[in-house]
């Protein structure tokens, strides 16, 4: 199928921001099975990194942009981007993203921690180990009982944070190599975490050949990921950006685990992220009922088909029509808007709408190493969230949108004073 191009990322009101295209760099198949015949279903056109926040002297120059095409692979299921930004680019010293600052996610991490405690008995001769345990959210719930841990992340900030709190962290890559390393000095895991990192390896089998390398015979990990079906029924386009190279199904993710002599052994839905998946995965074949009941529902649903998501381009255009069209409504009738959270999926979302300065006064965001910055492409600039109160602007659009209960609860006092909030995913609304 031929690329059903958008014109993202070219909007004219972005037009003197652009600079030429580094060179492509496209995966020369699937980024699981090899497959040669991916079929692209989905252009976002060229963006810049969705967690490249600018710094004020970086607005002299232009920022690199790369290109954002979605494609199925018919031979594996596997939905996945076809460039590859270098890691280095990607998660650089200036990451600015530290798991702690977001409640939610901090609630959620203490609750997998309190389940996986109940299921396995571990005690000080057992470890724990995470793959991208960036400042220790998650792996203090588990020092904080005694139990030996080891996070592995590559990004320099955060590994210093967690060192900080006393959590044994590897500023590294982790992939087979690393593996094997480990287990040649013992360092075999009980239970390995992998939240939100799979679909971000460029090596993807790599990385999961390492899991099976790191796990103890009997070991379990458990590993969350975004569900691509969740994706394509709600519209959350915005999800996709270069840091995401894969979008998986259960079925996709049974070929990937099978083909690394790994077992996909129990899925567990989460509501966290839009829809995730929490995927218990062992060296030994023990699949409970849940593995089965999800791919046969993908079957019936046809995920595992390339027409699941050929209409996905026509539905992201609308979404992106009705928003532009609602916010430039609420502009003519004088409104003043903000936005709230410099997230990465709101760099996606701001870009490809071309929603810039002349529509958003301001991004508000709780995270200090977000403040002061701007929002790449757009350059809205990012601002403490005491300015909501200040300004009282009309409507805030939140734009982690799988955060606005969270958001909404923290903004009472703004909606108090009548302040307004939009959500742009599923359907931009007001509420
Ligand atoms: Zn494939």
């Amino acid at each position: 199928m031929a690329s059903l191009a958008a014109s993202g990322g070219r909007h004219p009101l972005l037009g003197g921001m652009r600079e030429a295209l580094p060179s492509r760099n496209a995966i020369p198949g699937c980024r699981s099975c090899g497959g040669k015949d991916l079929s692209t279903f989905l252009s976002l056109g060229d963006m810049p990194l969705s967690d490249g926040l600018l710094a004020p002297q970086d607005l002299q120059q232009t920022e690199p942009r790369y290109p954002l095409d979605v494609a199925f692979c018919p031979s594996c299921t596997l939905v996945q981007i076809l460039e590859t930004v270098p890691p280095e680019k990607l998660f650089g010293a200036d990451y600015p993203y530290f798991s702690s600052f977001t409640d939610t996610l901090l609630e959620h991490s203490k609750a997998n921690v309190a389940a996986r405690l109940a299921q396995r008995r571990l005690d000080e001769r057992s470890l724990v180990i995470e793959l991208a345990s960036n400042d220790g959210y998650l792996l203090q719930f588990y020092r904080a009982r005694g139990i030996p841990v080891l996070g592995i992340d590559p990004a320099p900030g955060p590994v210093a944070a967690a060192r900080a709190r006393g959590i044994e962290t590897l500023p590294a890559f982790f992939g087979r190599g690393l593996a094997r390393q480990l287990a040649a000095e013992g360092r075999r895991a009980d239970i390995i975490h992998a939240n939100n990192v799979l679909a971000h390896v460029a090596d993807t089998n790599g990385f999961v050949e390492g899991i099976g390398t790191l796990l103890k015979d009997d070991g379990v990990a458990v590993i969350e990921a975004p569900y691509v079906k969740e994706l394509i029924d709600h519209g959350e386009f915005d999800t996709i950006y270069h840091e995401h190279l894969c979008y998986f199904s259960v079925t996709a993710l049974a070929s990937l685990f099978g083909r690394n002599g790994l077992s996909l052994n129990r899925v567990q839905p989460l509501g966290i992220h839009g829809g995730s998946l929490r995927l218990f995965v062992g060296r030994r074949s023990q699949a409970d009922g849940s593995v089965g009941e999800y791919l046969r529902a993908e079957r019936a649903a046809g995920v595992d088909r390339l027409k699941y998501y050929s209409d996905f381009c026509a539905r992201v255009q609308r979404t992106r029509a009705a928003l532009v069209t609602l916010l430039q409504r609420l502009k003519r009738e004088g409104a003043r808007i903000a936005g709230y959270g410099a997230a990465a999926k709101g760099t996606i979302l701001l870009n490809f709408a071309g929603i810039g300065r002349e529509m958003l006064e301001f991004i508000a965001d709780r995270n200090v190493h977000k403040q002061g910055r701007y929002v790449p492409g757009v350059r809205l600039p990012i601002v403490p969230p005491a300015r909501i109160l200040e300004e009282q602007p009309d409507y805030l659009l939140i734009l982690p949108w799988n955060l606005q209960d969270e958001i909404m609860r923290q903004q009472a006092e703004y909606r108090r004073r009548g302040g307004r909030f939009i959500v742009p995913i599923p359907e931009p609304a007001v509420l």
